[in-house]
């Protein structure tokens, strides 16, 4: 007989974007002539830069000539697309990382859900609430988690991001060995400091534990006093992996290529407590695995580090940013409480009510839809995420209805 795995039956149906969705629906059905302006999900909405365009287009007509083809390519990827990464994100900024430490995916979404299976079924797991529900979902699937309880799943520490704490998470008080942080934060839109990044680190440091840091909105980062990478903090490579992609900072969300970094020095423990090269392991799986992403897509990515690339990138993010601070300057005048959106494409909302009442408010008054932040966590309840990643006529016609109803 073919039995499941049962620990799939433990996962909470994801009925948010498919509510959101019906209430949408419900809405243009009862309002015809109301057009909907969509603030809610998280995917970018401008073109690929001319610079990853012109080389996709090189590179795909590449394809076509036996003496330029490409079969399958090396599975962490490129050696040009590696070099340039390690150079580029990292040596720049001083965290001296290597190109053998990049490894090439097509997704963070992946990566982030596949690293898990490297660790040990008895770990303990801290996840922050609110969060983005890959890292929280893949350690159900792998048996970590007990049963799900008042919206919470037993034997995962969750790490509260609250206004207390400014939605950066507290060192939990027990101990853990697997951490999860994402900075600027999805949903939340919040960043980390330096400072307090540095807390984290040592605490891995001195509990032998691993942080999975996930910098995937990093590009929105336009403080030079925070922290980009997480190897920018003396002390991180032993004790970090990073998450990185191209979708938000060039528009690869459909495109699909992104990176994790395991650097050689990062280590974790058998049972005996003997060490082991994380480098090596990620590396057997990826092979195992993972074919490698596509040559053309490759070559598109390292065009976003040509002196064009960059400049043309910088123009996209800048884009969404401008965005961001239209949406944070309403929200002030409306007197609303928020964080987020200087240095991140999402604004976080306190709405004084229930999530889902403050969604339904702004869809019936404005036609306006967000996320209701109670489908990130329990402690995303009473909050709403607003998303940048929307044309600039938009979401200044949003924010006018939004003025105009609630003002
Ligand atoms: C969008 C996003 C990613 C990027 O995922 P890809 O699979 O590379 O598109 C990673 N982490 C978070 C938190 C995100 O919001």
């Amino acid at each position: 007989m073919i039995t499941i795995n049962e620990n799939y039956l433990k996962l909470q149906a994801s009925y948010l974007f498919s509510d959101i969705a019906k209430r949408v629906s419900n809405f243009q059905e009862n309002n015809p002539e109301k057009d909907v302006i969509k603030l809610g999900i998280g995917d970018v909405t401008k073109g690929l830069t001319p610079a990853s365009i012109e080389a996709f287009h090189k590179a795909v007509d590449e394809m076509a000539e036996d003496s330029s083809f490409r079969g399958y390519g090396p599975e962490q990827g490129y050696g040009f697309l590696r070099e340039a990464i390690a150079e580029n994100e990292f040596q720049a900024r001083g965290a001296d990382i290597q190109a053998d430490e990049i490894f090439v995916s097509d997704g963070a979404k992946c990566d982030s859900g596949n690293i898990q299976e490297l660790f040990s079924q008895d770990i303990t797991v801290a996840i922050p609430d609110p969060v983005y529900p890959v890292y929280l979902d893949t350690n159900v699937m792998a048996g970590r988690t007990g049963t799900f309880e008042k919206g919470r799943f037993k034997g995962i520490v969750y790490l509260d991001c609250t206004k207390d704490n400014n939605f950066v998470p507290a060192l939990p008080k027990e101990q853990v060995d697997l951490i999860y942080l994402c900075f600027p934060n999805n949903p939340t839109g919040t960043t980390i400091s330096k400072e307090e990044l540095k807390t984290w680190v040592d605490y891995a440091r001195d509990n032998k534990a691993l942080i999975l840091f996930d910098a995937a909105y990093e590009a929105f980062i336009r403080d030079e006093n925070l922290p980009k990478s997480i190897y920018e903090i003396e002390g991180a490579k032993e004790v970090a992996i990073e998450f990185r992609s191209f979708s938000k900072n060039a528009g690869f969300t459909g495109t699909r290529c992104a990176y994790t970094v395991v650097p050689k020095e990062c280590l974790a423990y058998d049972k005996d407590g003997k060490s082991h090269s994380l480098h090596a392991l990620w590396n057997r799986r990826h092979c195992t695995k993972f074919n490698g992403v596509s040559y053309p897509v490759q070559r598109a990515a390292e065009a976003i580090y040509t002196e064009a690339g960059k400049a043309q990138c910088k123009a996209l993010v800048d884009y969404y940013l401008e965005n961001a601070a239209t949406i944070r300057k309403t929200m002030a005048s409306l007197g609303y409480e928020y964080v987020g959106g200087n240095n991140s494409p999402y604004i976080w909302i306190e709405g004084k009510m229930d999530s889902w009442d403050f969604f339904d408010m702004l869809l019936n008054k404005a036609g306006v839809v967000c996320t209701p932040g109670a489908g990130f966590g329990t402690c995303g309840e009473g909050y709403i995420r607003i998303s940048a990643f929307n044309s600039h006529k938009n979401v200044k016609e949003a924010m006018k209805r939004l003025t105009k109803a609630l003002g």
